[in-house]
């Protein structure tokens, strides 16, 4: 694995009770990619990005992050689980934004922000509240620091969400349809904050229906259906020149 790769899936399958979710699965996401994943609904794809930073458990197969075997030593030829503290050291790796923003309610937006890295990374109020006022900047919300989530719109909310993640220092972002839950008008704004991530060199896998965003920011295009991944490569090349029916298909009623 080269010292370039960020995430290495081997074989992944994930089963919930009958559901064969996730049908063996390689990815490998380099540093500094933008790797957009699209597909109908219920092919996996959110499945898949919870395995990475191990929402869920894996049913087979391998998850490296930056070389690290994810979730599991190695020990006599055997594999162990690790145990749920080294798993959660794991997990602070990957910064996750959800659809829904899920910001404490009762934490302002400064808060939110810095209650990892207080919490968890035990860095001094002082330094924390330094931090999450640059990373407000720089999702353009300095002046709403103090604001509560109630008082923010939807776009607002998610850009402290997305904040908040930056603050762990994650070696990549997870983002699962982060516009969905979105007015048409906020859209743009989120849009553009990733964008902005994506150009300062940030490694991130992003799930989304924004085809044309896909296009502009992405780097590696990915199509899941059926819990495989069918096709993926350079996105206005695959958006061009889908090879496979299944991405035509998709395709034909999305664009
Ligand atoms: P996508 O994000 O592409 O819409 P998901 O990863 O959410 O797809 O779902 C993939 C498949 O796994 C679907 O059939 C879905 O119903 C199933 N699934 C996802 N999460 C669970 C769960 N917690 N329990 C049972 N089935 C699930
Ligand atoms: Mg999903």
């Amino acid at each position: 694995m080269s010292d370039d790769t960020v995430v290495s899936l081997e074989g992944i399958h994930k089963f919930f009770g009958p559901v064969h979710a996730l049908r063996g699965v390689d990815l490998t996401i380099a540093r500094g990619e933008v790797c957009v994943v699209i597909g109908p609904s219920g092919s996996g794809k959110s499945t898949l990005m919870c395995c990475i930073n191990q929402l869920e458990t894996i049913s087979a197969g391998r998850v490296y992050l930056n070389g690290e075997l994810q979730g599991y030593e190695e020990r006599g030829g055997r594999f162990h689980v690790l145990a749920e503290r080294q798993i959660d050291a794991q997990r602070r790796k990957t910064g996750m934004v959800f659809q829904q923003f899920n910001l404490f309610p009762h934490k302002t937006a400064l808060q939110n922000v810095i209650e990892g890295p207080v919490q968890v990374k035990r860095m001094s109020r002082a330094a924390a509240k330094k931090l999450g006022l640059e990373l407000l900047d720089r999702v353009g919300l300095n002046d709403l620091a103090d604001r509560y989530p109630a008082q923010l719109s939807g776009g607002q909310q998610q850009r402290v969400a997305i904040a908040r993640a930056l603050a762990m220092e994650p070696e990549i972002m997870l983002f699962d349809e982060p516009t969905s839950a979105l007015d048409p008008e906020l859209v743009g704004e989120v849009l553009d904050v990733i964008k902005d991530l994506a150009q300062n060199g940030m490694t991130m896998m992003l799930v989304t229906h924004e085809i044309g965003f896909a296009r502009e920011v992405a780097d590696h295009l990915v199509f899941m259906d059926q819990g495989c991944v069918v096709e993926e490569g350079e996105p206005r090349e695959l958006l061009a020149n889908p090879r496979n029916g299944r991405t035509r298909a998709f395709l034909s009623k999305v664009l």
